[in-house]
């Protein structure tokens, strides 16, 4: 067993290890076999033309099945899956499976939902993004139209030339691309003019204390005035309470994401709670 671990063979496992090193190597070698096993799942969660409908889509959020500890979240598996390289194997799969679920959608009638798949950034990063998107929206047929990539803010901001010229090719693709997390990075102004996105996200940080706070009242307000005038949609995640609805819809903010409105669902759970909203409103 610990064999399969290292290529000398001997045992990673050894008491002297301090507990967190051995909790690392049990994730590595368990993020391995989920992948070789395919053990991961989409959820979505439904996005909001603000301040209660119609769906405009969904964002693709990755789960794990683990074998014994049930369903792991991104947060505790993604920063090793990026250590290790993984993630590119895992997002590959991410983007292939969410044109496919958006191929499903279309099929049943939900042709104008959109798809936001988020994308680290080493698959970012990496030269066949391009290629991979453009095969996966062909081998499903579909619309690049209906996809969204998402980066997050320092992902785009770290190398700012070299982010913009992967995000022009895949805008040349026909796929859109929105920046998340917004807020929470170092944002150069500059490069944000020249970004080819459409959208912005406002991180669930600036959110989730704006009823009670007037400095993220005021973040945000100047995050939709700024967004509207470089045209771009605005998009608020995390929102929780009516109070936060009421607020980020009255400071300007397009669309709205969050456990008020919809929690992320697996597939078949995230048309039975959405189809209606959708339909009453189109
Ligand atoms: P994110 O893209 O900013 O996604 C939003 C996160 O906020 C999700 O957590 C979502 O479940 C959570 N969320 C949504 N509404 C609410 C709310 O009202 N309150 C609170 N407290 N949280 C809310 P999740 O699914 O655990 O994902 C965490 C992060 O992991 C994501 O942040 C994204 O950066 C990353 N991630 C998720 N799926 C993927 C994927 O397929 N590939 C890659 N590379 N990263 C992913
Ligand atoms: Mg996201
Ligand atoms: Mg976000
Ligand atoms: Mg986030």
């Amino acid at each position: 067993h610990a064999k399969s671990l290292g290529r000398a063979g001997y045992c990673f496992f050894e008491p002297s290890m301090n507990a967190n090193a051995r909790e690392q190597l049990r994730l590595l070698h368990d993020l391995r076999s989920a992948v070789a096993n395919n053990e991961f799942e989409l959820y979505y969660q439904p996005k909001f033309e603000a301040p209660a409908g119609p769906v405009t889509g969904a964002e693709a959020l990755l789960r794990w099945h683990h074998p014994e500890r049930g369903l792991v979240p991104p947060a505790q598996f993604i920063p090793m899956a990026e250590k290790t390289g993984l993630i590119l194997t895992i997002d590959a799969w991410v983007i292939n499976e969410a044109c496919r679920q958006l191929r499903a959608w279309c099929d049943a009638g939900h042709s104008s939902w959109n798809m936001a798949v988020n994308l680290s950034a080493l698959q970012f990063q990496h030269a066949g993004l391009v290629d991979l998107v453009r095969d996966a929206l062909t081998r499903h047929g579909v619309a690049p139209e209906r996809l969204t990539l998402e980066i997050t803010e320092s992902i785009a901001m770290r190398d700012a030339e070299a982010s913009m010229d992967v995000l022009n090719r895949l805008v040349a693709l026909g796929v859109s691309i929105s920046i998340d997390d917004f807020g929470t990075g170092y944002s150069s102004l500059m490069y944000l003019k020249r970004l080819p996105a459409t959208e912005l996200k406002i991180d669930q940080g600036f959110v989730s204390q704006l009823e009670h706070d007037g400095d993220d009242a005021a973040i945000i307000s100047a995050i939709v005035a700024l967004g509207h005038k470089l045209g771009l949609n605005i998009v608020a995640e995390g929102v929780e309470t009516p109070e936060q609805q009421d607020f980020l819809t009255r400071l300007g903010c397009n669309s709205l994401q969050g456990f008020l409105l919809g929690h992320p669902l697996p597939a078949a759970q995230f048309v039975t709670a959405n189809a209606h909203i959708h339909e009453a409103a189109a």
